[in-house]
């Protein structure tokens, strides 16, 4: 069976970024099941693997623009310290969240300031060339069930 919209496929896949470094990797887990053609991967990376069958090993160079997007600089600003909660522990990495007219977006703590801290709203991975290596275990067609849900049940996928 091959890769197509609507079939279920199950690949294992290491991530690097340019400089080589593993950013994330399904070794040692089960493989990542998605439901192909219904944006649940990275686009460059789920039309890299169209037509492909169990078996099928590929190394995969995705450009920001296919897989997390362009970093936007208007999500990178200073915040003062008392827009924050008076009880929040400041420090690189902490997580805060603001409600925009796009709905909830994460901020993350770049850089702890005088004034406050340099926040950062864009995915950790936007901007940034993805490399793949990708192996596909398994393909199989969704279910129903499946294609309505527009995701993927069971092993590697959705439980509920
Ligand atoms: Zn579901």
């Amino acid at each position: 069976m091959k890769t197509a919209a609507n079939m279920v496929v199950s690949i294992h896949y290491t991530l690097k970024d340019d400089s080589g470094e593993v950013l994330d990797s399904s070794s040692g887990r089960e493989p990542l099941s998605y439901l192909h053609g219904h944006g649940n991967i990275v686009p460059g990376l789920e039309q890299a693997l169209e037509g492909t069958a169990a078996g099928h090993r590929s190394q995969v160079a995705v450009e920001p623009a296919e897989g997390y997007g362009e970093a936007n600089p208007e999500l990178v600003f200073e915040a003062p310290r008392e827009q924050f909660p008076a009880d929040l522990k400041l420090e690189e990495g902490t997580r805060v969240y603001a409600e925009g007219p796009q709905g909830r977006i994460t901020f993350r703590v770049v850089e702890l300031t005088e004034k406050g801290a340099m926040l950062d709203g864009n995915h950790p991975l936007a901007g940034k060339r993805l490399h793949f290596d990708v192996e596909v275990v398994e393909v199989r067609p969704a279910t129903k069930n499946e294609m309505e849900h527009g995701h993927v049940h069971g092993e590697g996928g959705h439980h509920h």
